[in-house]
């Protein structure tokens, strides 16, 4: 902890003053322009005086151990616990949001946990976890926090992971993504207007950081997007995303479908059927993407990781548990010896599919 109380404001980082006296907020690409006394869209970084801080530095929603397959990630320590928490607030503004009471939370209403990154890390260490996720609601806006977590992390010998919709701004993204081991970037839809309309974003914001995260750092990254019946799951939407991943980011980045549930302002539309989730995949498998798997709904052989080159069941899943294991010591299948992209260890995680809240001391 850098001499800070925990639960302060803390300086916030990637803003910069405008010639009319207000200040721009450059960590996403909102850009929020702050009078004296406002608070950005996000609600959790505000001005005060002539700076703008992070008024939620320390603060957490709750933590929880859960499986790492539940972020989603697949290719990433599979079989092992993830310490999972999240802050309050949100820099989109989801019509669709599954985690809308911590996204849409005023700080003081969701924010009992308090803990310095050194008792995050710790807790990791002594639970188990291999990881700590920034998950919940967007880790972005919480960029000063994270990044002093992550740092304890890697101290402890412990692992990093982004939950994110990867709406970050580029001066921002090379600080963030450094401190971050793995991501799952949210990619919502693939058409502006479905960005535009259902979360008041931009979709080549999302790109432009899939494409620094795959290309520019180290961090291993898997893409999720939530299929909403006759929003983004036409077969032409899938195509062209599909064909977006394979054309950008290559054939070897996980794409998650994964099924929506009616929640916040979107509660008259269904659950997305499993078939159309099945021929997503399908599309996508047809567009060349080797690792593309189906969530949210029961579905082992949309869910199993399978070797590219022999076709082998390397990763067994049945929900979020491992049910068998195909690969080598060194990541490999062990059928053929062919690589299998992402962070392996020897032998999977005995976490199963177990969630499990977790009380971390506040220093
Ligand atoms: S991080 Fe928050 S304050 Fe900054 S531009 Fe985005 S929404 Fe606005």
């Amino acid at each position: 902890m850098k001499n800070i109380g925990i639960g302060a404001s803390v300086p916030g980082r990637y803003w910069h003053g405008l010639a009319d006296g207000r200040l721009q907020c450059d960590l996403c690409p909102r850009e929020c322009k702050l009078h004296g006394g406002q608070r950005g869209l996000c609600f959790v970084r505000a001005r005060e005086g002539n700076q703008i801080v992070l008024t939620t530095y320390g603060r957490s929603s709750g933590f929880c151990l859960d499986p790492i397959e539940k972020k989603p990630l697949n290719h990433f320590l599979p079989g092992t616990s993830v310490l999972s928490f999240g802050t309050a607030g949100c820099n989109l503004t989801c019509k669709f949001c599954q985690n809308w009471d911590i996204s849409k939370a005023r700080a003081d209403d969701r924010l009992q946990s308090q803990a310095s990154p050194e008792a995050i890390a710790q807790a990791a260490v002594q639970s188990g976890a291999r990881s700590v996720a920034f998950t919940y609601n967007d880790p972005v806006i919480f960029l000063e926090y994270a990044v002093d977590v992550a740092a304890a992390c890697r101290d402890a010998g412990v692992k990093t992971v982004a939950v994110t919709a990867g709406y970050i701004g580029e001066a921002a993204r090379p600080e963030f993504f450094a401190a971050m081991d793995a991501a799952n970037i949210d990619l919502k839809g693939f058409t502006q207007d479905f960005y535009r309309k259902l979360c008041t974003g931009s979709l080549g914001a999302v790109l432009d950081t899939l494409s620094f995260v795959k290309h520019e750092t180290k961090t291993w990254l898997e893409i999720t997007t939530l299929l909403i019946p006759g929003e983004n799951d036409s077969s032409q939407e899938v195509s062209a995303l599909s064909e977006w991943v394979m054309g950008n980011l290559g054939p070897d980045v996980p794409v998650h479908f994964t099924a929506f549930h009616p929640d916040w302002k979107m509660r008259d539309i269904a659950p997305t059927p499993p078939s159309r989730l099945k021929r997503a995949r399908q599309i996508a498998q047809d567009a060349g993407l080797r690792y593309v798997y189906t969530g949210n709904i029961h579905d082992e052989a949309g869910q199993s990781t399978y070797c590219q080159r022999c076709g082998a069941c390397l990763i067994g899943r049945d929900g979020y548990a491992i049910t068998s294991w195909g690969l080598d010591a060194q990541g490999c299948c062990s059928a053929c010896g062919a690589l299998c992209p992402g962070i392996f260890e020897p032998s999977p995680g005995r976490w199963g599919a177990r969630r499990a809240p977790l009380i971390v001391a506040a220093a």
